[in-house]
């Protein structure tokens, strides 16, 4: 089809972004959908240019079912909008809406599409659902609620997790494999005896805050009439029905209520765990451009350059123009209503650079109104997009815009292992003596475009490209296990001892690796089968992976002991955390003194031991070599050296 079918031309593109536009056809009711009562069922859509609009009701939503039992015509309402009121009990009855232009491209525009204000849909998403969402709560759900809300930001532990990589290898002991379900399934282990957690019993053993979950929403790739097929897989960063639960992860997608109950359960026992939920949220492309909005509003949910090209900083051909005013509240309106109806703790916005600072921060304003403390941070990338109007961007430079919005750091990232755009590029853990000075301010939680420690989010790998231990292994050639296992301990422990918050990629823990069947490291394993990504649990039943769980575990649990590591101010980091002098470019000493104790900390990345030039006489020794503990491994001696690639923490009462 040509690119005029969805409205990527210049004539539609003047037409939505004139001021008189905006004016006449802004709509700001909180009524769009498909409203439910058991006497009536309400009926809006925004489509301001359509001729015609009706409605048709299924009995079914499966859209290769021709069973429609009604079609009826909508009225024109306020600011471009249809609506219509169906007398009698429309509960779980399936609903598209034909779309009719009168317009001299109206052949392209005529359409049958999904609501995009859909709660509820059929397999695959092309229907949508008349639904009570109140049936759909799990027993005792007025009083389910983040269970950290008591914490501050920086406290947090985040656990970056695709919902099928937990449980889809048979190692898991889950029984709900690649499911909604299988995310909560406690007292599953790896091992005969029994001692071993797997799944959520292992990331809470761990001491993980909060999950984040790659995108659960709606998404299009995965065939939900076959969601047993392991072959298939995706990330889910390709929305197709932004406030609708993904089908593939329900034990039913055909019955539009039963995906939204396994979610709301899901996310009630994570919080019974202790655990918050974060959801990754992606509005700045959609899977493509037969997204349902697009097609109801032709050419208005993205950005075109007045030449009527395409704007393409996602590189998925269709970004989002999020500056235009009913795009900002479609995006604003899906994350409040995942806040209120599913009860979620946070958003992670991937490609976050894409969207314009006023619509983040009217999602903050939102957010605040439900309770203060949602947590929000994205993908703050300078990319290159074309802008309808003049806005500013929620990149990282204009973090200072927004209000309470974390960014992925990316320079902790690649100064630690090197860039993830250079595979043969090596970080400061491998011995790269241009990496030191790029890590100083990051340890300080203070980047050069951050504002303070509660902007920035250090990590070191996540669903993104190599994981860590093929990263250390690629521009390491003939490493051995040993030594690529000293370089990661090396990597946590600079993302744990760094002010900020940390986010640690599911299975980095025990040394996640993406092989293929040839033995190649898969980067983007976007559509790699499960046995690339699924978390192996069996590793953990090795001395030397479950060596190096401890290990993370320890570092969370220091985190946890001493809040010199968290703080929030700018303030607190400047005074408090003091480089010490030395010319090795491969070794990073610091103190970190504050309310009577004082931390040492050593990232030694060179080849020889580092000695430590001050009395360590009365501190005592919290990490050494592959140990990490929170209550202490042993007394320090007055002289100690810091192994070969190793970290050393020293702390005392002063
Ligand atoms: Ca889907």
């Amino acid at each position: 089809m040509d690119n005029i079918s969805y409205g990527f031309n210049k004539k539609w593109n003047t037409r939505y972004s004139t001021p008189e536009f905006e004016n006449t056809y802004t709509y700001q009711g909180n009524d769009l959908g498909s409203t439910y009562a058991r006497e009536k069922t309400l009926f809006v859509l925004w489509s301001p240019f359509a001729k015609s609009v009706s409605v048709n009701i299924f009995e079914h939503g499966d859209a290769e079912v021709s069973d429609m039992l009604e079609s009826v015509s909508m009225n024109k309402g306020e600011n471009g909008t249809w609506r219509l009121e169906l007398e009698g009990d429309y509960l779980n009855k399936y609903y598209t809406y034909s779309v009719k232009f009168d317009d001299e491209y109206n052949q392209f525009f005529d359409c049958e599409i999904c609501d995009p204000y859909a709660k509820a849909c059929g397999v695959n998403g092309k229907r949508a659902m008349v639904v009570d969402l109140m049936s759909t709560n799990p027993e005792n759900w007025e009083a389910d609620e983040d269970p950290n809300r008591d914490l501050k930001q920086n406290d947090y532990v985040i656990y970056e997790l695709h919902t099928r990589d937990l449980s889809s290898l048979d190692s898991s002991g889950i029984k709900n494999k690649g499911k909604f379900l299988g995310l909560t399934e406690n007292k599953t282990t790896v091992d005969s005896e029994g001692t071993i957690a797997t799944g959520i019993d292992h990331i809470k053993e761990m001491g993980i805050t909060h999950v984040h979950l790659l995108p659960f929403y709606d998404y299009a790739t995965i065939d939900e009439s076959k969601p047993f097929n392991s072959e298939e897989y995706n990330w889910g960063y390709d929305p197709l029905n932004y406030n609708v639960p993904e089908g593939s992860y329900s034990t039913d997608p055909y019955d539009g209520n039963v995906r939204i109950k396994e979610l709301k359960e899901t996310i009630k026992a994570f919080h019974e765990n202790g655990i918050s939920v974060i959801m990754d949220v992606v509005y700045n492309h959609t899977f493509n451009e037969e997204f349902c909005f697009n097609k109801a509003v032709p050419g208005y949910f993205y950005r075109i350059d007045e030449n009527g090209e395409r704007s393409n900083g996602s590189a998925c051909g269709n970004d989002t123009a999020s500056e235009r005013s009913m795009v900002s509240k479609f995006i604003a309106d899906s994350v409040e209503y995942w806040a209120k109806e599913y009860h979620l703790d946070g958003f992670r916005f991937d490609l976050v650079g894409l969207i314009d600072v006023d619509t983040i921060n009217e999602i903050r304003r939102r957010l605040d109104k439900i309770r203060p403390g949602i947590f929000l941070y994205g993908e703050g990338w300078d990319l290159n997009t074309v802008l309808t109007r003049e806005t500013k961007l929620a990149k990282q430079e204009n973090i200072y815009l927004l209000n309470q919005f974390a960014m992925f750091n990316d320079d902790i990232r690649d100064a630690i292992k090197g860039s993830v755009f250079e595979e043969a590029e090596k970080g400061f853990i491998s011995g790269n003596e241009e990496s030191k000075e790029l890590m100083l301010d990051s340890i300080k939680g203070l980047p050069t475009w951050s504002t303070s420690p509660c902007d920035v989010i250090n990590y070191t790998s996540c669903h993104d490209n190599y994981t860590l231990f093929d990263k250390i292994r690629l521009c390491n050639e003939n490493i051995s296990f040993e030594d690529a296992v000293k370089q990661n301990l090396l990597a946590i422990s600079i993302v744990m001892f760094s002010q900020g918050t940390p986010l640690i990629h599911a299975g980095e823990e025990i040394l996640r690796t993406k092989t293929d069947t040839d033995g190649s490291y898969v980067s983007d394993s976007v559509r790699s089968s499960d046995s690339v990504n699924g978390i192996d649990w069996a590793k953990l039943k090795q001395k030397e992976y479950m060596d190096v769980y401890q290990y993370y575990k320890g570092m969370i649990e220091i985190r946890k002991k001493y809040d010199l590591l968290r703080y929030n101010t700018k303030e607190e980091a400047e005074k408090n955390i003091m480089f010490a002098e030395n010319s090795n470019d491969l070794v990073i000493e610091y103190t970190i003194t504050d309310k009577g104790r004082e931390m040492l900390v050593v990232f030694n990345a060179s080849q020889k031991p580092y000695s430590v030039d001050k009395d360590l006489s009365g501190y005592t020794v919290l990490v050494e070599g592959n140990q990490a503990k929170a209550s202490g491994i042993r007394k320090a001696e007055s002289k100690e050296k810091a192994e070969s690639v190793s970290t050393m923490v020293f702390v005392k009462t002063l």
